[in-house]
């Protein structure tokens, strides 16, 4: 029974889309999940990247929430750049491209049924280190950046059995509404 549950070796071939179909589906029904899966994935993680901050969750393809040595929890691309404090949306760090108009928008839509100038922008979200796309939003002009990752990292570490010993209630605080107001005041 010892095999039941997902080696790392597997585990490190799913995280790299190579897994085959009938590994996943047999993965996805077991009854009983292995206890230390979420470990064993963030180790898979923190061997793939190159730097030695502790990863605490990953959050995108690229980017990751880290401690630092200092205590600070930044979100961090898999090239090494760092986007600060992750409870700030990482996008006020990203640089970014904004497409208006529609030849601008039909240089990525190629199809008829497509995002129309004057309705909504397409912002391009890229890491300044890698040049990595990191994400894309369709919104209105002037919506705020989406935020569409925020974990609660000390509940997830508690109830994956091991809290964390820096766990604080502000740690899961969005505060990027600090950040703009920070900037507006500066202007
Ligand atoms: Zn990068």
């Amino acid at each position: 029974m010892a095999e039941e549950g997902i080696s790392k070796e597997n585990l490190r071939l799913l995280v790299d889309s190579e897994l085959q179909l009938d590994a996943i589906h047999k993965l996805i029904r077991m009854p009983i999940k292995d206890a230390d899966r979420f470990w064993k994935y963030l180790e898979v993680l923190q061997e793939r990247v190159p730097w030695k901050d502790k990863i605490l969750v990953r959050i995108s393809d690229k980017l990751y929430v880290v401690k630092k040595k200092d205590g600070k929890r930044v979100v961090k691309c898999d090239c090494g750049q760092e986007f600060g404090d992750y409870r700030v949306n990482w996008k006020l760090s990203a640089d970014v491209y904004v497409r208006r108009t529609d030849e601008e928008i039909a240089e990525v839509y190629t199809t008829q049924i497509r995002p129309r100038e004057g309705y909504v922008e397409v912002r391009e979200f890229y890491c300044p280190g890698c040049q990595a796309q990191l994400g894309v939003e369709v919104v209105p002009e002037g919506y705020p950046f989406i935020f569409e990752v925020f974990p609660d990292i000390d509940g997830l570490h508690k109830l994956e059995g091991k809290p964390l010993p820096d766990a604080r209630e502000d740690w899961f605080e969005d505060r990027t509404p600090r950040q703009t107001e920070l900037w507006v005041k500066e202007k």
